[in-house]
């Protein structure tokens, strides 16, 4: 029982109805129920001064002056427990206060600051609670409400605690406290609230909520039914979508999830019939469970997407068959490559290994040779005689080594490397891969590319390649690896083990005579749209662009030439067509080098009408000197050669550089000074060395040979200065081949004689005067024979190079074979080098 008192502050609620039982939030702003709170609830100290009267269904004005409205007559009196002020959006109080009883307003007390009213308990007095009669007359009704109650609540979900507790207390309450209690709670509208609090008696109070629990109850029950009918379609959707829920509310935003959704079904479903490794399969399968619970909106999602959609299309299992028959390899490659003897035979080898062998691991193949001798074409020839997909894989400036192995997906941006971006582009897990440019690999902060490049090379390690974006491993070992490098020196010794080294080196000008014929101008006829009736070069033009407009190991250059040259016969060709198409055509003029292409047997003599058409006389056009000059402007390159050698103090060297071999003018001049040698020119140090050593042997010689400085004394440095340049120095040159030259150099600078015109020559020198043999003679004597040269001075013990070279290149040289330096010079100077000895002897003689 509760006894309240007979005065109470009222507080006007507005929108809500407490009701005895419940507790209920509530703020507060107008000016007379804040007035209270301040001065009666803040303020007060004992238990009474908490307890205020809660008059609902009031609008309170907002305003002070303004008069109390009429106010509800009965209210509710509460227990304000909580109070919590606050400043925002204006200055209010939120009151939490709990039911404890209804009044009913006998008088208004006083209206300001704060209603007071005297007032009357309704309920909760002694007297009812313990009621004698209320319990016999009310038993059927309270009986009927507690079950109506109890079926409520059991509907609700009981693992709630909340909902736990309060079936308990159906049972522990009285019952005539549970009207108001379960009114509070179920669904109600403010005006069923105020009736069951106007319902002061008991009975009546029953009676009215009654209907509202059953209202609550056949709601409910309805509810349970949809939701059963709906968990059924989602059972449906579960089997295929177990963990995403349908919360979208718009139906085109549920739409638009449905088709993503499919999308992600169908992404599994790829996953799942793939052929990935099982250790991929499970990762993959973890990923897309992660991208089923995750918003689409995240960045993530589309990695994680992108991710998967990868792992489907990589080529796991799939590849193509190989056909391997050695002869028809064989006919593949004479077909495509003209000459290049040496590779093409180890090539055929290595696919003869193969073909008898299947799956070998054997070495990876690196060519290395100046550009454009066709390095790269040849590593297409083998695809195509394997029947295999060919990709190209540039490395040249490749710096970051996730370039090879991918970016972790960590990243933003991340992506896999280029090797499994390659088998991606391919979609067979056994394409040929070229890996071109193998020594223009650097290095960087980010790693070094060619560290991860040995792991995919290595046969022992590649069945297992795990690239960081992947993050699972594949396998490579059905991949051929072909490497292409213009010169060994710059790739890594560790990743260069791992490869068989197959040198390419240049072609003569015989060999890009046929190439050109063979490969090169059919391929740019065909290229420009042109026809062999419509253009021709013969063959001395061809070696007229080689020798005067080209000067490379290899044939690109030579290619861009002859393409000018088609380009330019195009326009003509084009004109031609254009001139046909008028009528009178005898009246255009015709540009005179047009007419000096015009070869008059070209020209048809009985031909049909229709065939003249198609067969202007014009046609073909032959390409002349006249015509390469139009075309590709004056010659480049000269026979500069004798021109240069027509002092003392100049002889010329073999070089050899990765874009092949070349010759090197080396030039001396001296005058007075302090003995001092300087050099220019793009040398490295062991150039240098060789010209002091040069020097030292000389003025150690300079008796036996005769030689002195200007003031005529033998030691040669003696107020000389020395100064030898080595001219065409873009490109760095280094390397001990040079000796013999300096040598002959200055020899020929203190002798005063000339250096034959025809003469090159190579070779490492030794204080001695001994000749060593050197590298590169195959790339040199062709550089020399491109130049016009005639003899070669080499190192004796480099005979045997020469057999690699074309015979009839062999045959246009003459090939002097030094193991000294005397040799050296008796072969460089007209009528050879006089000896001091011999001098000397005659001299006894006489
Ligand atoms: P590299 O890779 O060595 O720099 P490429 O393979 O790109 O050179 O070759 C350049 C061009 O020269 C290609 O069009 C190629 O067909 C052609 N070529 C080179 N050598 C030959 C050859 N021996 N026979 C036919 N064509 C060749």
């Amino acid at each position: 029982a509760i006894q309240i008192p007979t005065r109470l502050p009222l507080v006007l609620t507005h929108e809500s109805v407490l009701l005895p039982g419940s507790t209920m939030r509530t703020s507060v702003d107008s000016p007379r129920n804040m007035q209270l709170v301040r001065s009666r609830l803040l303020k007060g100290t004992s238990l009474r001064s908490t307890i205020i009267g809660v008059i609902p269904n009031t609008s309170d004005p907002t305003s002070d002056c303004d008069d109390l409205p009429n106010l509800h007559r009965i209210g509710t009196a509460a227990l304000a427990v909580q109070v919590v002020g606050s400043n925002w959006p204006k200055p209010h109080y939120t009151l939490l206060v709990t039911g404890l009883c209804r009044f009913q307003i006998l008088q208004l007390l006083k209206e300001k600051p704060y209603p007071i009213a005297e007032v009357q308990q309704l309920d909760r007095l002694e007297q009812f609670t313990n009621g004698h009669k209320s319990e016999e007359e009310l038993g059927e009704l309270s009986e009927q409400f507690y079950k109506y109650a109890v079926q409520l609540v059991e509907m609700l979900d009981m693992s709630v605690p909340a909902v736990a507790k309060l079936r308990r207390l159906l049972d522990s309450l009285p019952r005539e406290a549970l009207p108001d209690i379960l009114t509070s709670i179920i669904r109600t509208t403010n005006q069923e609230k105020l009736q069951i609090l106007d319902a002061v008696r008991l009975e009546e109070r029953f009676k009215m909520t009654i209907p509202l629990l059953v209202r609550q109850i056949e709601g409910l029950k309805l509810l349970q039914k949809t939701r059963k009918s709906k968990q059924d379609d989602d059972k449906r959707v579960v089997a295929i979508r177990p963990n995403r829920r349908i919360s979208h509310g718009s139906v085109t935003e549920d739409e638009e999830e449905e088709e993503d959704h499919d999308d992600v079904v169908m992404l599994e479903k790829k996953i799942r019939t793939s052929s990935m490794s099982e250790q991929a399969l499970k990762v993959c399968l973890k990923e897309i469970k992660r991208l089923k619970k995750m918003p689409q909106s995240m960045p993530e999602y589309a990695l994680t997407r992108n991710y998967l959609e990868l792992m489907v299309e990589l080529p796991w299992n799939k590849s193509t068959k190989d056909r391997l028959e050695i002869r028809a390899a064989r006919i593949v490659l004479d077909n495509d490559h003209y000459a290049m003897e040496k590779l093409k035979k180890r090539v055929l080898e290595y696919l003869a290994v193969r073909q008898l062998k299947n799956n070998l691991k054997g070495p990876i193949l690196c060519f290395v040779g100046p550009p454009g001798v066709g390095k790269t074409s040849v590593g297409r020839s083998i695809a195509k005689t394997l029947g295999r997909e060919f990709h190209r894989i540039a490395l040249g400036g490749v710096c970051d080594q996730s370039d090879i192995r991918g970016h972790r997906r960590t990243y933003v941006g991340s992506m896999p490397g280029r090797i499994i971006n390659g088998l991606k582009t391919v979609g067979v897990n056994n394409p040929v891969f070229l890996l071109d440019e193998v020594d223009k690999l650097a290095k960087s902060l980010q790693g070094d590319p060619a560290a991860a490049l040995l792991e995919v090379l290595d046969p022992e390690q590649n069945h297992s390649f795990t690239d960081h974006y992947l993050n699972v491993a594949f396998d490579l070992s059905q991949v051929l690896f072909i490497a292409t490098a213009n010169t060994t020196a710059t790739i890594p010794p560790a990743l260069l083990d791992r490869m068989e080294v197959i040198q390419v080196p240049g072609y003569t000008q015989e060999e890009k005579i046929e190439i050109a014929h063979r490969h090169l101008i059919p391929k740019q006829l065909e290229l420009h749209g042109l026809t062999p009736q419509q253009i021709q070069i013969p063959q001395v033009t061809t070696l007229g662009i080689i020798t005067r407009y080209t000067r490379e190991a290899g044939v690109r250059a030579l290619d861009r030439k002859l393409g000018a040259i088609c380009r330019a016969v195009a326009v003509k060709v084009a004109e031609g067509q254009h001139k046909e198409a008028k009528p009178d055509r005898a009246e255009v003029g015709e540009g005179e080098d047009c007419k000096e292409h015009v070869t008059e047997e070209a020209k048809p003599e009985s031909i049909s009408d229709t065939a003249d058409l198609a067969l202007p006389p014009e046609m073909p056009i032959l390409i002349d000197f006249h015509a390469l000059k139009d075309i590709l402007g004056p010659p480049m390159y000269d026979m500069e050669v004798s021109e240069r050698l027509n002092q003392p103090g100049v002889a010329i060297g073999l070089a050899w550089t990765p874009l092949g071999g070349e010759i090197m003018f080396v030039e001396a001049s001296r005058m007075d000074g302090e003995g001092q040698l300087t050099l220019t020119g793009q040398l490295g140090d062991v150039m240098k060395e060789s010209a002091h050593l040069a020097i030292s042997w000389l003025r150690s010689n300079a008796k036996r040979y005769q030689l002195t400085n200007a003031s005529g004394s033998f030691d040669l440095l003696d107020n000389t200065d020395i100064h030898l340049h080595f001219p065409a120095g873009a490109v760095t040159k280094d390397g001990p081949s040079a000796g013999v030259t300096i040598v002959t150099c200055l020899a020929s600078l203190f002798s005063g004689r000339l250096v034959c015109s025809d003469v090159a020559m190579t070779g490492e020198i030794t204080l001695r005067g001994l000749v060593l043999p050197v590298g590169g003679i195959k790339d040199k004597v062709l550089a020399a024979h491109r130049a016009g040269l005639k003899r070669i001075i080499i190192p004796q013990r480099n005979e045997k190079d020469l057999e690699e070279i074309a015979a009839h290149v062999r045959q246009e040289l003459t090939f002097v074979l030094a193991s000294c330096l005397d040799q050296v010079l008796n072969a460089a100077f007209d009528g050879g080098f006089a000896v001091r000895a011999r001098l000397e002897h005659l001299n006894s003689k006489l």
